[in-house]
């Protein structure tokens, strides 16, 4: 099989983009930071059953990072990326240098609040979604994609952006993609590789500590209490939690009983200098 070309210009994305409308082509992006596990080339399968043409952006964007997380040693892996991505119905790479889409007069950001602003993610990534919102709206804009699609892993990040999209009335389509997991549990993520041995071997707790929640729940049992149990679970893993919460599966608003609406389970911990997050829904 051919390799996928990769561009690294707004230009040549819009070019491509271009040459396939005239053939009648319609458009999917999955958005990435790269270091490509098979998590994402899930989406990427997924959307390809969508759209004509697949575009997947590769690109580590130091406005959802602060300064005290791992932009620096975040891994940057390109070449291993483009060969993975021949496993899958990729069409184009398109993998912008930081000054492509931030050149030194950059002079917008795009704030959320709403989902991005209900005390999950955000309270311990206060500008964490500022730069999500901002670098999706530009490469939807730059793509003009019909649908991107965006992992459940992300689950705030995944209502972040439906609302982005409403709001700013883009008219791409968001489908999510289900969450890929090691067959202990772990979900996949480009992160995992910061971990040792040792903790590689507790980390899939974090997973159980949810579903043991989720069956709890099911079964009648308070959510309040059902969360202490795992926050038990979590904690004798040796990990520290951010937090442990119910949500509205949509709004992410607090939820206090099933009544309340469809629910979902978020999770995020450190498990010695890795954070993980993880999430399900309760059915
Ligand atoms: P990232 O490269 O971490 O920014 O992730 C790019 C996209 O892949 C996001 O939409 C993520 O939610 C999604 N993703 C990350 N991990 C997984 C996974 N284990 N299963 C499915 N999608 C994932």
């Amino acid at each position: 099989m051919t390799e996928v070309p990769v561009v690294t210009k707004v230009e040549e994305l819009r070019n491509f983009v271009r040459a396939k409308r005239l053939a009648g082509k319609s458009i999917g992006l999955t958005p990435t930071m790269g270091a490509l596990h098979a998590g994402h080339l899930s989406l990427v399968e997924i959307l390809s059953q969508h759209v004509d043409c697949v575009i997947v952006t590769i690109f580590v964007n130091p406005t959802q990072f602060s300064v005290n997380e791992d932009f620096g040693r975040y891994p940057r892996q390109l070449k291993e990326d483009i060969e993975k991505l021949l496993k899958v119905k990729a069409d184009l790479v398109f993998a912008p240098h930081v000054e492509e889409m931030y050149p030194s007069d950059f002079s917008t950001r795009v704030i959320m609040s709403g989902p991005a602003q209900v005390n999950l993610e955000d309270r311990f990534r206060p500008t964490h979604f500022e730069g999500v919102a901002t670098v999706v709206a530009k490469l939807l804009n730059q793509s003009q994609a019909d649908i991107a699609i965006f992992g459940e892993k992300d689950y705030q990040q995944l209502q972040v952006i439906r609302q982005l999209v409403r709001d700013l009335d883009i008219s791409t389509r968001i489908l999510a993609g289900p969450t890929l997991r090691e067959a202990d549990g772990l979900a996949l993520s480009s992160r995992n590789i910061y971990l040792s041995e040792d903790e590689r071997a507790k980390a899939p707790q974090l997973y159980l500590a949810l579903r043991s929640a989720v069956s709890q729940i099911l079964s009648g049992g308070d959510i309040s209490e059902a969360l202490k149990q795992s926050c038990e679970i979590i904690v004798n893993a040796g990990m520290k939690i951010d937090y442990l919460e119910a949500r509205h599966a949509e709004s992410l608003t607090p939820l206090r009983s099933m009544a309340e609406g469809p629910a979902r389970l978020l999770v995020a911990a450190h498990l010695g200098k890795t954070r993980l997050i993880d999430n399900i829904p309760v059915s």
